[in-house]
């Protein structure tokens, strides 16, 4: 069958979620990073290539970055460490060690366009005097390169910190042992689907100052880190009031976030999740420089040490994944010949905009929670083009009145979801 005006349909259906979009991020920021955001990182997806191209021809001695090739990732690409400011205070930020986690690549180009273009701004000034940061963008550019969670490899980066057995884990452990920075920022992606706590509403950052041993214990390079992520959590609070988490602190002898810490690195992680509605990130992009500047802002003027732990130990944890898309009660015409009443779970690759679908599970969900739902009771399920209709598959489904397939009402792709039935006239 044809596709139907897919993209006008997305946006309908994307305007007819749940949970509204929270207002912008804290207002003495939000003009400041309006001001700094680079152009071209419109889209989640993008290249390694690409986002040296649009940011290295600022990242110059004039402007007060210097640049080094500190490695090559599996495939060859080359991986840069970004050197700024004069302080003591040594500060290492790493994103997108998960080739697919690409929200803080975007938001650590807007924090060096803004060091680079505003040296005379206070803030720049009281950075550059207290702090050295040493940014390492796309620690992972092969994956970046198929937006893929893993390296070349096929090795998890985030669970090599002890074998280093990639070239990208290497990397990113020498440059630590020559600088020793006092500080770090572990800049990933969460599902969209999480939690935050208890409540129905998604986890738009979350927060960890991984613990260093086993029993959780806490200690001065811990309690630092627990101090600037109260400060982010502070910071973000008033704008990001119930969709606030803290990241499990289940100690992963493997995970760099833990090894740093046990290293003597006080680390934060931070985990940008979902918000409905902002399928390419862009806001979570603003969230995450917000929570960044405010951290870096607390190690420089030395307020973390007075922060609040409360504002970090009273976050709710992570609570459970929310599946992207429950079909429910339908007629599903599978594999075998007697169809059967059951639900359907689609789980996306890209999740905030439903693209890239495949079927997660089928049965009896009726108690199951998901971020979105259709109720297909007393319609049939069919596979889209002779597709298979199977755990695993890809989403190529059909809705129709029929049995035979007949009368769609509305189909899957794989790629775009279209407007639930009920949203047609
Ligand atoms: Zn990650």
């Amino acid at each position: 069958m044809t596709r139907p005006m897919l993209l006008c349909c997305l946006l309908t259906a994307l305007s007819a979620l749940p949970f509204p979009a929270p207002a912008q991020a804290p207002g003495h920021w939000q003009a400041l990073h309006a001001g700094t955001r680079v152009a071209g990182l419109e889209s989640r997806v993008f290249r390694a290539e690409y986002w040296w191209q649009l940011t290295l021809p600022g990242l110059t001695a004039e402007r007060g970055f210097a640049v080094e090739q500190i490695g090559h990732s599996a495939q060859g690409r080359p991986l840069r460490h970004v050197q700024w400011g004069n302080g003591p205070t040594h500060v290492l930020l790493w994103s997108q060690m998960h080739g697919d986690e690409s929200t803080a690549t975007m938001a650590l180009a807007d924090l060096l366009a803004w060091l680079g273009d505003a040296p005379d701004d206070p803030r720049v000034q009281q950075l550059r005097q207290q702090l050295t940061l040493h940014v390492v963008p796309i620690l992972n550019p092969d994956g970046a390169a198929v937006f893929s969670r893993r390296n070349a490899q096929g090795i998890d980066i985030n669970r090599d910190a002890a074998a280093l057995a990639t070239p990208e884990a290497r990397a990113l452990k020498a440059l630590r042992d020559r600088v020793q920075p006092a500080f770090g920022f572990n800049l990933h992606d969460q599902r969209p689907g999480y939690r935050a706590g208890n409540s129905e509403l998604p986890t738009a950052i979350a927060l960890l100052a991984p613990p260093f041993n086993q029993a959780r214990d806490s200690n001065p390079v811990r309690e630092r880190a627990i101090g600037v992520a109260a400060h982010i959590s502070a910071t973000l609070r008033p704008e990001l009031e119930g969709r606030l988490a803290r990241w499990d602190d289940s100690f992963n002898p493997r995970a760099f976030g833990d090894l740093m810490q046990q290293w003597g690195t006080s680390t934060v992680l931070l985990e940008a999740g979902g918000i409905e509605g902002d399928a390419q990130k862009q806001q979570l992009r603003q969230y995450t420089w917000v929570a960044i500047v405010a951290g870096l802002q607390a190690i420089a003027d030395g307020s973390h040490a007075s922060a609040d732990p409360a504002s970090y130990h009273q976050l709710p944890e992570n609570g459970v994944v929310w599946p992207d898309l429950l079909i429910s009660g339908a007629t599903v015409h599978g594999d075998v010949s007697e169809p059967v009443q059951a639900d359907v779970v689609v789980n996306f690759r890209h999740p905030l905009s439903f693209e890239q679908g495949r079927i997660a599970d089928i049965g009896d969900l009726s108690s199951q929670p998901a971020r979105r739902r259709i109720n297909a009771r007393g319609l049939h399920l069919h596979a889209l083009d002779g597709a298979r209709l199977a755990i695993d598959g890809k989403a190529q489904l059909l809705l129709s009145r029929d049995a035979a397939g007949q009368e769609p009402v509305w189909h899957l792709d794989g790629d775009l979801l279209e407007p639930d039935p009920g949203a047609q006239p």
